[in-house]
């Protein structure tokens, strides 16, 4: 995950959850990508510290737990430099160009100059941050699958030239719930549109209320349809079925107004990020703790990447 801040419930939602459940299921390492940042953002490093530290806290807060899963943060293990470089030697630049998200940013990030040597080859970092721990799977978005199978290429081109050393990766793709922003837009920090697991209840009471509903629904008398209201995804999330249901048809009836309707909603969602913030609170009073923690994980990693490297070293004869 690239550091650039604290994380909104739809970075939540659409990662971060699902991370937490994997933990119980696969031997997961999860890092800050805090050296890609710089590939669109190598500018302005100014905030890069407190935002990785946000990020921390986050994870730790809504529940990757150094006990269960490898937690590092990119930049401390040097060993991906490494790999880094030795697959961009490999690695045919058209593989690059053709990487559908390249263009695309380009295009939507006009105030950036992104002409740089790191933007085209970012896809080659995450291949060798996958790679290095002879990933088996990696949990992405759709839009991310073309990187991971670009990842693939690489690593099958590795293996052809010098030897097998590493398993090709496959994409693991979960379902997640689509949530918008509080102006039904994409939820986005820069929209300033977004609910943050570090919101304070109040916060989150007042983003609620501020929520736009069925556009149609001027008055309160006027019927409302939940099925294009944004509250009302909230409340297939947060609310029992049960009353879910029950604002379904008060909605089309206008038997409830949207200020109700957002209250019971806002009360079920500030119960459901009370563990998240109350344990972002404990971790924001204890930043050492924080600090240890990901030590430890990137020595962890760094053992492993070590253990990789030789490895690589060996296969391709630089280990002189
Ligand atoms: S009553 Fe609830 S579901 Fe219906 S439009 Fe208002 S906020 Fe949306």
């Amino acid at each position: 995950m690239r550091p650039t801040g604290a994380l909104h419930l739809g970075n939540y939602l659409g990662a971060l959850a699902n991370w937490v459940e994997m933990q119980d299921q696969y031997d997961c390492f999860f890092f800050v990508a805090d050296w890609h940042a710089l590939t669109s953002d190598y500018e302005n490093t100014e905030g890069l510290e407190t935002y990785v530290h946000e990020i921390l806290l986050d994870w730790l807060s809504a529940g990757l737990s150094p006990e269960k899963s490898t937690l590092f943060i990119q930049s401390k293990i040097p060993e991906h430099a490494e790999l880094y470089l030795i697959l961009s030697m490999i690695t045919p630049v058209p593989w690059l160009e053709r990487n559908p998200t390249y263009k695309d940013q380009i295009l939507q990030l006009q105030n950036k100059d992104l002409s740089t040597f790191g933007f085209l080859g970012y896809p080659v970092l995450q291949a060798a941050d996958i790679i290095m721990y002879k990933a088996q799977g990696v949990p992405v978005g759709i839009d991310q699958v073309p990187h991971v199978e670009i990842t693939r290429e690489i690593a099958r081109r590795f293996n052809f030239l010098y030897g097998p050393v590493f398993p090709e990766p496959e994409e693991i793709l979960t379902d997640t719930p689509k949530i918008l922003g509080t102006d039904r837009r994409k939820m986005s920090k820069s929209y300033g549109n977004a609910i943050y697991l570090s919101d304070a209840p109040e916060q989150i009471r007042t983003k609620v209320m501020q929520m736009v509903t069925d556009p149609q629904r001027a008055k309160r008398s006027d019927p409302g349809n939940p099925d294009v209201c944004n509250v009302y995804e909230f409340h297939k999330l947060y609310t029992d079925a049960e009353t879910t249901n029950q604002i379904d048809s008060q909605c089309r009836s206008a038997e409830i107004g949207c200020v109700e309707c957002k209250k019971i909603m806002s009360e079920n969602l500030v119960q459901a990020l009370a563990p998240i913030y109350e344990k972002r609170k404990y971790y924001e009073a204890h930043p050492k703790l924080v600090t240890e923690i990901m030590d430890q994980g990137s020595l962890k990693a760094r053992e492993v990447a070590r253990s990789t490297m030789q490895e690589v070293r060996e296969t391709i004869k630089i280990n002189y």
